[in-house]
């Protein structure tokens, strides 16, 4: 027996016999090529991307019925770089002016290209950096005639091994045979991982070259959850994993009991629970697992995936799409929040010592009142559609939420002016800057509610970079200083008759579950996968009961002996978190 570890990406616990993913691999020769010779090569080139495309086709159909319609979509920007002139020229070029040979030829443009995207400081635009080898790889490979391994055709239980896994890959999988994978690099927000997650089986990623030391067909155990991998598990590590397993699954089945129902705490207090997206193709999941509504939508997502500034009818239509799928349920979008760690591509942000201190959210749109009357427009325009609540980030002065008001009133009557309906709408903030906590009492009497970002008030509270490993230690959702601010949030809202939400990551933390239930918060909004858990929490907890635990909590001193009470608190009431 052997153990190795890694980041788990995707949940679950799996044995299965190894199967390896080795790539024949690709020799390309470097030697030039006769004038007679260009043809054949360009010709060469040619049809092997139309044998490439033919693959990729007849992937994407085993993709769909794989992973669904809209994950497989990726199989279209595959064939559009394909058939992307730039890549193709360029290679024809230096075949024709270098007399490279065709192989040659487009390795050197493909590489170019996955270096300029690997170098952009975007994430997403790096990881199409994969989707571009991928792509490319799989022409070289037809044209040098390398024969490609079809995951498609796998029919027994198996855990792939691989250097990576690329979105073509990861797709072919059968999750009846594929019981989980395990890969050399990659990350979280790898293409392969949220693949995993949405294939619903175990991976592990990032585990190193170590992992080639495991044989084919010997058996592997893996825990997708921890990270954790044991080769040639002995039968008591089997039997004690499929115990795991059960219970994993046990734990799962009780779960799905509390998709679409209501949120409401033992003694009767009713919450909701709602999710967070970041583009209308999130909606999938939010009714996947039947959240009460979306508590935070990140509009500036629309914005980071466009080249240019999305229009207002883009806009518009983004918005209504989801407005129209929640079917009369509360959706909070967000007003643009760029700038921070959030850049876009066609935009120059001016260069500042902290950009989480400076230039970001509001504060840039109420300078560029162009790029703000479009997404007001757009977002009036939605409100027709549905229960719309329009939330500003990074408010930190009163003076800042009256001119926003204002804006948001001088655009309606535009619109009426022109004909164009408008709906009925609220209009709130986020508190995640601590000036709005101390005056939160005078912010709710302008605000129509607050829903707290409890990832940068957490920040601006502790002073410290949410980007910094070097200050995580900072991050401290239980610690006193945050509670009693959000205490203090929600107190002030009830006082007025308004409410407030918290939509930071605080949110779908379940040991702070009883925490917010006792200050009486009145919608939690996280990713939509967490809300079955925290609803059954809810429904588990006596608010009265809760209401003790809170009133202690706010007078301990530290971090650890707020989570020691919450611990002591589930103990005693006999809850079993998960
Ligand atoms: C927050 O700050 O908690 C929040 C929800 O916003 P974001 O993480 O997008 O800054
Ligand atoms: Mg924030």
């Amino acid at each position: 027996m052997k153990k190795l570890s890694g980041i788990g990406v995707s949940s679950g616990i799996a044995t299965a016999k190894i199967y390896k993913l080795i790539e024949e691999p690709i020799i390309i020769s470097e030697e030039k090529i006769s004038e007679e010779k260009i043809e054949e090569n360009i010709e060469l080139l040619k049809s092997s991307i139309i044998s490439s495309e033919q693959q990729i086709n007849k992937i994407k159909e085993i993709a769909i019925k794989n992973i669904g319609k809209e994950k497989a979509e990726v199989f279209d920007a595959h064939i559009s770089i394909l058939k992307d002139p730039e890549i193709i020229d360029s290679t024809i070029n230096k075949i024709k002016e270098e007399r490279y040979n065709a192989a040659h030829a487009l390795k050197e443009i493909a590489t170019n290209f996955i270096s300029i995207f690997e170098a952009m400081d975007d994430e997403y635009m790096k990881e199409r950096s994969a989707d571009i080898k991928d792509v490319t790889n799989r022409i070289i490979k037809n044209i040098l005639k390398i024969n490609i391994k079809d995951l498609s055709l796998i029919n027994e239980e198996v855990i792939i091994i691989s250097h990576d896994l690329t979105p073509s890959e990861t797709s072919q999988l059968n999750p009846k045979f594929v019981k989980g994978f395990l890969t050399e690099i990659g990350g979280r927000t790898s293409h392969s991982a949220i693949m995993a997650r949405t294939l619903e089986i175990p991976a592990i990623v990032g585990i190193g070259k170590e992992i080639f030391s495991f044989e084919e067909d010997e058996k592997v155990l893996i825990d997708g959850a921890q990270g954790e991998i044991l080769y040639k598990p002995t039968q008591e590590d089997i039997d004690i994993s499929k115990l795991k397993a059960k219970k994993i699954v046990e734990q799962k089945l009780e779960l799905e009991k509390y998709i679409n129902k209501k949120s409401i705490s033992k003694d009767g207090f009713e919450t909701e629970v709602a999710a967070n997206i970041g583009s209308p193709k999130d909606i999938e999941g939010v009714q996947k697992f039947g959240a009460e509504g979306i508590g935070l939508f990140r509009s500036e997502f629309l914005y980071m995936d466009s080249q240019e500034w999305p229009t207002e009818e883009e806009q518009f239509n983004s918005y209504k799409k989801v407005l129209e799928a929640l079917e009369g349920k509360r959706v909070v979008i967000r007003t643009l929040d760029i700038g921070g760690d959030k850049h876009l591509s066609y935009y120059e942000f001016p260069k500042e010592l902290n950009p989480f201190l400076g230039y970001r959210a509001i504060r840039l749109q109420l300078k560029e009142k162009d790029i703000f009357r479009t997404q007001a427009r757009a977002l009036l325009r939605a409100s027709a559609f549905g229960k719309l609540a329009i939330n500003v980030p990074m408010i930190a002065t009163i003076e800042e939420f009256k001119e926003v008001k204002a804006f948001f009133d001088n655009t309606k009557k535009e619109l009426i002016n022109e004909g164009i309906k408008v709906g009925k709408y609220e209009l709130g903030i986020m508190v995640e800057v601590p000036s709005v906590v101390e005056i939160a009492d005078i912010f709710a009497k302008h605000a129509d509610f607050f829903s707290i970002g409890t990832n940068d008030l957490i920040q601006y509270t502790f002073a410290a970079d949410r980007m910094s490993e070097h200050v995580s230690y900072l991050y401290q959702p239980f610690n006193p200083a945050i509670l009693r601010k959000i205490k203090k949030v929600i107190d002030a809202s009830h006082e007025v008759k308004k409410w407030t939400a918290i939509c930071g990551e605080a949110a779908s933390e379940p040991m702070l579950t009883p925490i917010f239930i006792g200050m009486g918060l009145d919608e939690f909004s996280m990713s939509a996968t967490a809300v079955p858990s925290i609803r059954r929490l809810i429904s588990l907890i006596d608010k009265s009961k809760a209401e003790e635990l809170v009133n202690k909590v706010l007078f301990l001193e530290t971090q650890n002996e707020v989570k020691e009470a919450i611990q002591k608190f589930f103990k005693d009431n006999n809850i079993e978190v998960f």
